[in-house]
């Protein structure tokens, strides 16, 4: 994890965000220097402003710089999930911020009527758009230094107005670090994945002496080997500790080189919650937070909202380093069309 850069801007309050970004221009000053962070480069010759002189500008045209040298354009916005939007930098600003300081997100409903943006569509769009930017490209495997506990569970489901038992629920397999407690207190009460982040204010774990780290979700078509156990290999470091129940889906783990610790727990609620305790901490409140912040989401849309799961549930103790890296992801992720996301053509990078 890269040391946190002191001269990142992080809003602390609305007052804050108010202060740092009061219009269009502010936005598009503090965008120009996220992509342009050593001065402006041209995409198509790679001239720097240090040789051919700073970029002409457009009054009409503010995001757009042409190059001195190769006369082309370079659109500010080009190649980040807010290019070609209708909507002002500045609602893209306010929706970076809300999303990543409330605590749950925002549904597409709340954000629509918070925004004051007349199609939920749109709305709807955005923030997936953001999803996209919540995950990191070259995000790691984790369990190089704790062990991981993996389990899968169904989430999601839009069960509103269907029969009983009628459930759009998709399976899903997790893997989340498992620290003692007393290793955190080692370094200063801060969490190791994000070593020079402020304090943790809560520690989490429910007074069992471990604390959850990083996490990984995805969704999976079945609960078979040939899934169960590239999942693990692509988001477990190699001879890592990992504790499963002991399903047969597992079972290759130790000829894989993991250390591998499973339990037959046979359904026992209370043999699975000593087991494999933190994952089924972080299944429970996936659940909670699907139903009570988006009441329900559907299959085809699950694995994004994962990724904002995921992205919150790994950086929860301090919500507002968030902010400023959806927006420093944001300008380098790919995102998908209002045509691929609606027909299911955009494949959400797994977390
Ligand atoms: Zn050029």
């Amino acid at each position: 994890m890269p040391k946190p850069d002191e001269s990142r801007l992080i809003p602390k309050n609305l007052p804050d965000f108010q202060q740092h970004f009061p219009n269009e221009e502010a936005c598009i000053v503090h965008l120009y220097t996220k992509r342009f962070p050593t001065g402006f480069v041209c995409r198509y010759c790679e001239q720097h402003e240090g040789d051919a002189g700073p970029p002409y500008s457009f009054v009409s045209r503010p995001t757009v710089y042409r190059c001195r040298n190769c006369k082309r354009d370079t659109s500010l916005t080009a190649g980040t999930i807010m290019h070609r939007s209708k909507q002002p930098l500045c609602s893209w600003f306010w929706a970076a911020f809300l999303v990543t300081s409330l605590t749950p997100g925002m549904s597409a409903v709340q954000f629509k009527k918070m925004l004051g943006i007349r199609r939920y569509e749109t709305a709807f769009q955005m923030l997936h758009k953001l999803r996209a930017a919540m995950v990191r490209p070259e995000r790691g495997s984790i369990g190089q230094k704790f062990p991981v506990e993996v389990d899968e569970t169904f989430a999601g489901g839009a069960t509103q107005g269907k029969g009983r038992g009628i459930t759009d629920k998709v399976l899903v397999v997790g893997a989340v670090e498992v620290m003692p407690r007393r290793e955190s207190d080692k370094w200063g009460g801060r969490d190791p994945n994000l070593m020079g982040g402020p304090p943790l204010k809560h520690r989490g774990g429910h007074g069992r002496g471990i604390l959850a780290g990083r996490l990984r979700l995805q969704v999976i078509p079945n609960r078979k080997q040939e899934t169960l156990v590239p999942f693990v290999r692509t988001y477990v470091a190699p001879g890592a500790k990992v504790r499963t129940d002991a399903w047969i889906g597992y079972e290759p783990l130790a000829e894989q080189g993991y250390d591998h610790e499973k339990v037959a727990v046979c359904g026992d609620h209370e043999k699975t919650d000593k087991h494999l305790p933190m994952i089924h901490i972080a299944f429970g409140n996936l659940d909670a937070w699907l139903l009570g912040t988006h009441h329900g989401v559907s299959p085809q849309h699950l694995q994004a909202y994962l990724n904002e799961y995921v992205f919150r549930f790994n950086r929860r103790f301090w919500p507002m380093v968030a902010f400023d890296s959806v927006l420093g992801i944001a300008v380098r992720a790919a995102a998908p069309s209002y045509e691929g996301l609606y027909k299911g053509a955009w494949e959400h990078p797994g977390t």
